[in-house]
């Protein structure tokens, strides 16, 4: 890449599970990457093998606070995802979704910066539609359990839509599904990570309600894939544009692949469904794949078998 190709691109969370995956690969497309994270939910572990490269530079803040740096490109991630983080401190997530957007938009705008948006799935709810197109306005209970997360993501899509009427700014938001691989934080409580940590161990896998609920689980690699040729398209394409794997699974075939593929010897066993647990969820893709050329290459048996082995290490070495 020449000099006038690199771009100078802000990552928010970018020591998260999503966040550092994208750095590593804005890198190796040759760009400057200024990572930014607070750590609540993240670790530097995540990044460590970047830190000397010259074009990494990392920064404490928190979005919530103004920033003030030089950029072309803002990717924002910044928010824990995971249900039980978000819920652990709920005025502070809906503070990161809504005043981080606000801070960023702000820096994009004096910068004239592209922005892009991590929006979710959880902005549909529990959805009355399936699979879910953009389109539908979702189902959402605006003062759950799961709200401080959904309506504070669907809060920061209104802002973006807002600042690209009201300012022209070039924004992007897409609306990410279940993504999973190395990375994970082996304790934040999501299925993947849950399951593959208690059958490694042979504890007793925890299914939540009676497992029949579905979710479609995109590898990391193809997500990240599609995050970049967002960024990438035309300035006419803003989305809202769904991001996920289509393979729609029931949380009980899960299990069963994770204890297959792991050979454990773990059993299954029953615990409440959370409130307001979406009881279905498989991404409708068709505008990605028209308009970004994008589709998942790596399904759900394949994503495991490179997943696995990362949570194995974490507990080898006593990381867990
Ligand atoms: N779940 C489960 N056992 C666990 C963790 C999660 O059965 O140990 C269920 C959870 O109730 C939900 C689904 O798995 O129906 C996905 O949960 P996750 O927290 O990964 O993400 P969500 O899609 O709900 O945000």
């Amino acid at each position: 890449m020449n000099i006038t190709q690199r771009k100078r691109i802000l990552v928010t969370g970018g020591a998260g599970f999503l966040g550092s995956h994208l750095c590593q690969r804005l890198l190796h497309d040759g760009h400057e990457v200024i990572c930014l994270d607070n750590f609540y939910s993240s670790s530097k572990d995540n990044i460590l093998h970047l830190l000397d490269q010259p074009h990494f530079e990392l920064l404490r803040h928190d979005v919530c606070v103004p920033l003030f740096v030089e950029v072309d490109e803002i990717y924002n991630l910044a928010c824990p995802a995971s249900p039980p983080h978000y819920q652990h401190d709920p005025v502070q997530t809906t503070k990161t979704s809504v005043l981080g957007a606000i801070n960023m938009l702000g820096l994009a705008k004096r910068c004239k910066a592209k922005i892009l948006q991590a929006s979710t799935s959880e902005v549909y709810g529990d959805p009355q539609v399936h699979p879910q197109p953009e389109g539908y306005w979702g189902h959402v209970n605006p003062n759950g359990i799961r709200a401080c997360y959904d309506e504070g993501k669907r809060c920061a899509e209104t802002l973006f839509f807002d600042y690209h009427r009201q300012h022209g700014l070039r924004i992007k938001i897409a609306r990410l599904f279940n993504t999973y691989g190395p990375n994970m934080h082996p304790n934040d409580g999501r299925v993947v990570s849950n399951f593959i940590v208690q059958a490694l161990e042979g504890s007793p896998i925890t299914l939540y309600g009676d497992g029949n609920q579905t979710r479609s689980f995109c590898f990391v690699s193809d997500l990240v894939e599609a995050l970049v040729r967002l960024m990438d398209s035309p300035d006419d394409f803003t989305g809202p544009v769904n991001l996920g794997n289509p393979g729609e699974f029931t949380i009980r075939e899960l299990a069963e692949k994770v204890i297959a593929q792991t050979g454990s010897k773990s059993e299954l066993v029953f615990r409440p469904l959370p409130h307001d647990d979406p009881k279905q969820r498989q991404p409708d893709i068709t505008l990605a794949r028209s308009r970004l050329g994008w589709e998942p290459t790596i399904p759900l048996d394949q994503g495991l078998q490179k997943t696995i082995p990362y949570f194995a290490a974490l507990l080898d070495k006593g990381l867990y």
